[in-house]
Protein backbone atom coordinates (compact mmCIF):
# COMPACT_ATOMS: atom_id res chain seq x y z
CA UNK A 1 0.00 0.00 0.00
CA UNK A 2 1.29 3.27 -0.77
CA UNK A 3 1.19 5.94 1.73
CA UNK A 4 2.77 9.39 2.29
CA UNK A 5 6.05 7.70 4.00
CA UNK A 6 6.67 5.81 -0.25
CA UNK A 7 6.87 9.18 -1.18
CA UNK A 8 9.86 10.22 1.55
CA UNK A 9 10.91 6.91 1.08
CA UNK A 10 11.48 7.82 -2.93
CA UNK A 11 12.31 11.85 -2.08
CA UNK A 12 9.09 12.62 -4.02
CA UNK A 13 8.21 15.08 -0.92
CA UNK A 14 10.63 16.43 1.38
CA UNK A 15 12.02 15.26 4.64
CA UNK A 16 13.88 16.36 7.35
CA UNK A 17 16.64 13.56 7.61
CA UNK A 18 18.33 12.51 10.34
CA UNK A 19 19.06 9.15 9.59
CA UNK A 20 18.97 6.72 6.40
CA UNK A 21 20.34 3.41 5.25
CA UNK A 22 19.24 0.84 3.33
CA UNK A 23 16.75 -0.74 5.27
CA UNK A 24 15.28 2.59 7.31
CA UNK A 25 14.97 5.96 7.12
CA UNK A 26 14.27 8.21 10.19
CA UNK A 27 12.55 12.03 9.59
CA UNK A 28 11.39 14.95 12.09
CA UNK A 29 8.10 14.45 12.38
CA UNK A 30 5.91 17.61 10.56
CA UNK A 31 3.82 18.19 13.60
CA UNK A 32 6.03 17.49 16.41
CA UNK A 33 4.20 16.88 19.79
CA UNK A 34 7.56 17.15 21.53
CA UNK A 35 10.85 19.58 21.42
CA UNK A 36 11.90 16.15 19.73
CA UNK A 37 9.84 14.44 17.48
CA UNK A 38 11.57 11.91 14.95
CA UNK A 39 9.86 9.03 12.93
CA UNK A 40 11.90 5.72 12.81
CA UNK A 41 10.21 3.74 9.49
CA UNK A 42 11.83 0.65 7.44
CA UNK A 43 11.73 1.42 3.54
CA UNK A 44 9.67 -2.55 3.61
CA UNK A 45 6.31 -0.69 3.69
CA UNK A 46 4.91 -3.03 6.58
CA UNK A 47 1.18 -1.66 7.60
CA UNK A 48 1.62 -2.01 11.54
CA UNK A 49 2.67 -4.54 14.20
CA UNK A 50 -0.75 -6.65 12.95
CA UNK A 51 1.31 -7.14 9.71
CA UNK A 52 4.58 -8.31 10.50
CA UNK A 53 5.97 -11.90 10.34
CA UNK A 54 8.73 -13.69 11.08
CA UNK A 55 10.75 -12.58 8.19
CA UNK A 56 10.76 -9.71 9.86
CA UNK A 57 12.49 -10.02 12.43
CA UNK A 58 16.18 -8.79 11.96
CA UNK A 59 14.20 -5.91 10.45
CA UNK A 60 12.88 -4.99 13.70
CA UNK A 61 15.70 -5.20 15.71
CA UNK A 62 17.14 -2.85 12.52
CA UNK A 63 14.81 -0.28 13.35
CA UNK A 64 15.39 -0.13 17.42
CA UNK A 65 19.11 -0.11 16.90
CA UNK A 66 18.60 2.97 14.55
CA UNK A 67 16.49 4.18 17.53
CA UNK A 68 19.75 4.22 19.50
CA UNK A 69 21.94 5.30 16.33
CA UNK A 70 19.46 8.33 16.36
CA UNK A 71 19.43 9.44 19.95
CA UNK A 72 22.57 9.06 20.15
CA UNK A 73 23.16 10.80 17.13
CA UNK A 74 21.08 14.29 18.48
CA UNK A 75 22.75 13.62 22.05
CA UNK A 76 19.23 12.63 23.57
CA UNK A 77 20.71 12.07 27.02
CA UNK A 78 17.99 12.98 29.14
CA UNK A 79 15.46 10.14 28.40
CA UNK A 80 12.90 9.63 25.38
CA UNK A 81 10.00 7.46 24.66
CA UNK A 82 9.40 5.22 21.26
CA UNK A 83 5.88 4.65 20.59
CA UNK A 84 4.48 2.46 18.03
CA UNK A 85 0.24 3.16 16.85
CA UNK A 86 -1.24 0.09 15.34
CA UNK A 87 -5.12 0.61 13.94
CA UNK A 88 -7.77 3.16 14.62
CA UNK A 89 -8.15 2.66 18.31
CA UNK A 90 -4.26 3.12 18.59
CA UNK A 91 -4.39 6.07 16.72
CA UNK A 92 -2.30 5.37 13.95
CA UNK A 93 -3.09 7.45 11.12
CA UNK A 94 -0.45 6.68 8.54
CA UNK A 95 -0.56 2.75 7.45
CA UNK A 96 2.87 2.55 7.66
CA UNK A 97 5.17 0.82 10.43
CA UNK A 98 6.40 3.93 12.05
CA UNK A 99 8.60 4.44 15.46
CA UNK A 100 7.55 7.64 17.16
CA UNK A 101 10.78 8.93 19.13
CA UNK A 102 9.50 11.91 21.87
CA UNK A 103 11.50 13.60 24.15
CA UNK A 104 13.24 17.33 24.76
CA UNK A 105 10.88 17.11 27.99
CA UNK A 106 9.28 15.20 30.97
CA UNK A 107 6.90 13.28 28.89
CA UNK A 108 3.51 12.17 31.52
CA UNK A 109 2.27 9.21 32.12
CA UNK A 110 -0.18 7.30 30.90
CA UNK A 111 -0.38 8.52 27.68
CA UNK A 112 -4.11 10.17 26.52
P1 LIG B 1 0.52 8.01 13.60
O1 LIG B 1 -0.59 8.93 14.04
O2 LIG B 1 0.10 7.23 12.37
O3 LIG B 1 1.08 7.17 14.67
O4 LIG B 1 1.70 8.96 13.17
C1 LIG B 1 1.83 9.51 11.91
C2 LIG B 1 2.74 10.68 12.06
O5 LIG B 1 3.19 11.07 10.79
C3 LIG B 1 2.08 11.91 12.69
O6 LIG B 1 2.77 12.26 13.88
C4 LIG B 1 2.18 12.96 11.61
O7 LIG B 1 2.42 14.25 12.11
C5 LIG B 1 3.32 12.45 10.76
N1 LIG B 1 3.23 12.84 9.37
C6 LIG B 1 2.15 12.71 8.57
N2 LIG B 1 2.43 13.16 7.33
C7 LIG B 1 3.73 13.56 7.36
C8 LIG B 1 4.60 14.11 6.37
O8 LIG B 1 4.23 14.33 5.21
N3 LIG B 1 5.86 14.40 6.75
C9 LIG B 1 6.30 14.17 8.02
N4 LIG B 1 7.56 14.48 8.30
N5 LIG B 1 5.51 13.64 8.97
C10 LIG B 1 4.24 13.34 8.65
Amino acid sequence: MTTIFSKIIDKEIPADIVYEDDLVIAFKDIMPQAPIHILVIPKKPITNLYSIEEEDQALLGHLLLTVKKVVEKIDLTSGFRVVINNGSDGGQTVNHLHLHILGGRSLQWPPG
